[in-house]
C-alpha cells in the first residue's frame, strides 16, 4: 500500500456526509407507524443494531447510496432483522440429508407416545420420586429399571445423561487407579472429542492396550492381565469399520478369559439396538439382549441413537456392578430429568411389541422405510414445485443412498430417492445458503452441483412445507 485515501481516524467527506444521513435512534423508531408487535426494549436494541451494521459498512466504504437510508430501504430491512431476533433460536428445520440419526439435527425423533408422556409430566406433577406402593421416596431410576431388564435380560440397570457419562460412570466406579485391558482396534473417537483413552484417564483407570490395529488374539488379553487389572473392555466400533485382515476376540471367549481370573467384562455398545436389523437387509449388528447373553458384565448403550429414545446413557448388567455404580456419588451428577425419563419409559414400551415398535418408532420406521414410500414422497414434492420452479431450477428424482448416522453402520447405504435441484439462477452453494437460512431452515446436501434433498428423512406432513421453503427461496432472488 503505497497511498491512503484519507488519514486514519479522519473519514473522508463523502463518508462522513453518509455517517450524518444515517437516522437517529429515536427518529427511526417514529418511523414504526403502527409499533411492530414485539416488546420495546427488543425493537430498541434491533433498531441500534441496525444503525450501528449501517455505520459500520459505511467506514468500511461498502458502496452505500443516500438513497439507501431511506424509509423505503431501511423499514423492510429493519422488519427482516426483528423478525430473525424474534424467532427462536433453537427451532425445528427439514431434514433432507438422509442421515437418519443425525447428531447435529437432534439425532432421533420421538414417537407420538413419547411426546403425549413429556407433554403430561412437563406440565402436571408426577411420581418422579415418590413410590406410590410405599409413600415413601422412591428411586427415578426404578420407574424403568424394570423395563430394561424385560427387554435384555439384564439383572438390573440404570440410566444416565449419555452413553458418555454411562462409561466415565463405569471406569470410576470399577477401575479407577487400576488398569483396564482394551484392544488397540477399538480405541475410537466418537466425534466431538470423546475419545476412549481420554476419557479412561480422567477417570483414573490405566489404560493396557492390547493386540495391534488390525488384529487382536485372546492371548494377548491373557498376557496383558497382571494384579492390577481391574475390568476387560470392548468398545463398540460404531463409527469406523477395519477390513481385510484382521481379527477380534468374540465377547464370549473374552467373558471366559475374564472369569478364569475373577475380572469383569463390560462392553461400550455405542448405538445399542434392542431389536435385530438384519431384517431390513441392514448389517447384522450384535443387540443388547445378545450382548447380554453372551455374559457381559456391564453394557452401556445410546438413548437416541438405534434405541429411537431421548438423550441417555442406558448401563445394564449384574446386580452387584449396577448396585456398585448406583452407590458412585457421580452417579447424582449425571442423573437424568423427568423429560428423558418419560421419553425413554414410552419407547421402551413399545418394544415388548416389535412390529408396534418398528411402525411408531421414527427412527427405525425411517430405517425400514421401503423404497415405494420414499419414491412416492419424491413425486409428491416434485409435483408441488415442479410448475412454479420450472424456469428457475432443474428439478430431477435421483437415485442415492441414505445414512444411518449416529456412528451407526457406517458402511451401509441404504438406496433412497432424492429430489436434485439444480438452481438457473444462483449457484448451488448459494442455493445451499439459502435454504439454510430460511426461518424453516432446510438441510440437503451437494453431490455434483445438484442440492440433493433425501425424501427418506422428510415426513409426509413436511413434503407442503418443504415444496413452500423452496418457494420463498426462489422468491428471494
Ligand atoms: C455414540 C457412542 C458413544 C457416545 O454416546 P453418547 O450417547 O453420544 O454420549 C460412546 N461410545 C460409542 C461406541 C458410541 O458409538
Amino acid at each position: 500500500m503505497t497511498t491512503k485515501p484519507e488519514s486514519a481516524g479522519q473519514p473522508a467527506a463523502s463518508t462522513q456526509r453518509l455517517l450524518r444521513a444515517i437516522p437517529k435512534v429515536d427518529e427511526f423508531l417514529g418511523w414504526l407507524v403502527p409499533p411492530p408487535a414485539a416488546p420495546a426494549s427488543l425493537v430498541k436494541s434491533a433498531v441500534r443494531q441496525l444503525l450501528e451494521s449501517l455505520r459500520q459498512e459505511i467506514l468500511k466504504g461498502a458502496p452505500i447510496k443516500p438513497g439507501d437510508l431511506s424509509q423505503g430501504v431501511l423499514l423492510p430491512r429493519f422488519a427482516a432483522l426483528l423478525g430473525a431476533r424474534l424467532r427462536p433460536n433453537f427451532r425445528t428445520v427439514i431434514n433432507g440429508t438422509g442421515v437418519v440419526i443425525h447428531t447435529n439435527l437432534g439425532r432421533s425423533l420421538l414417537p407420538e407416545a413419547a411426546m403425549e408422556s413429556l407433554l403430561a409430566v412437563g406440565s402436571r406433577y408426577s411420581n418422579l420420586e415418590l413410590d406410590l406402593a410405599t409413600g415413601k421416596r422412591g428411586s427415578r431410576y426404578s420407574l424403568v429399571e424394570e423395563i430394561l431388564c424385560e427387554l435384555t435380560g439384564g439383572e438390573a440397570g440404570l440410566v444416565v445423561n449419555n452413553n458418555a457419562a454411562a462409561v466415565m460412570l463405569v471406569l470410576d466406579t470399577l477401575a479407577k487407579g487400576r488398569e483396564v485391558i482394551v484392544s488397540r482396534g477399538q480405541l475410537v473417537e466418537i466425534g466431538g472429542s470423546f475419545r476412549i483413552p481420554e476419557v479412561m484417564s480422567r477417570t483414573g483407570a490405566k489404560l493396557v492396550e492390547v493386540g495391534a490395529t488390525n488384529r487382536t488374539h485372546l492371548r494377548d488379553y491373557e498376557t496383558a492381565i497382571s494384579e492390577e487389572t481391574a475390568l476387560l473392555l470392548k468398545v463398540h466400533t460404531s463409527n469406523y469399520r477395519i477390513i481385510g485382515f484382521t481379527s477380534e476376540v468374540p465377547l464370549t471367549e473374552l467373558v471366559a478369559l475374564a472369569a478364569k481370573h475373577n475380572l469383569p467384562v463390560m462392553e461400550d455398545l455405542g448405538s445399542g439396538c434392542l431389536l435385530d436389523l438384519s431384517r431390513f437387509g441392514l448389517a447384522k449388528e450384535p443387540t443388547v439382549g445378545e450382548v447380554v447373553r453372551a455374559g457381559v458384565d456391564v453394557v452401556t448403550f445410546s438413548g437416541d441413537k438405534l434405541l429411537g429414545g431421548p438423550q441417555a446413557g442406558l448401563i445394564l448388567g449384574k446386580k452387584e456392578i449396577i448396585e456398585q455404580i448406583k452407590a458412585n456419588p457421580m452417579t447424582r451428577a449425571l442423573r437424568i430429568d423427568k423429560f428423558t425419563l418419560a421419553g425413554l419409559e414410552a419407547v421402551l414400551r413399545l418394544y415388548f411389541d416389535e412390529e408396534k415398535a418398528i411402525a411408531a418408532i421414527p427412527t427405525l420406521a425411517m430405517l425400514a422405510m421401503p423404497f415405494s414410500v420414499i419414491d412416492r414422497r419424491a413425486k409428491r414434492l416434485r409435483r408441488l414445485i415442479g410448475k412454479e420452479l420450472g424456469p428457475v431450477c432443474r428439478v430431477e428424482i435421483k437415485n442415492i443412498a441414505s445414512m444411518v448416522g449416529g456412528g451407526s453402520l457406517p458402511e451401509q447405504p441404504l438406496p433412497s430417492r432424492g429430489v436434485a435441484l439444480a438452481p438457473l439462477d444462483r449457484s448451488v452453494n448459494e442455493l445451499e445458503k439459502g435454504l439454510r437460512e430460511l426461518p424453516l431452515p432446510v438441510l440437503g446436501r451437494i453431490e455434483d452441483d445438484w442440492l440433493i434433498l433425501d425424501m427418506r428423512t422428510v415426513a409426509d406432513k413436511e413434503i407442503p412445507l418443504l415444496a413452500n421453503c423452496l418457494k420463498e427461496v426462489f422468491e428471494a432472488k
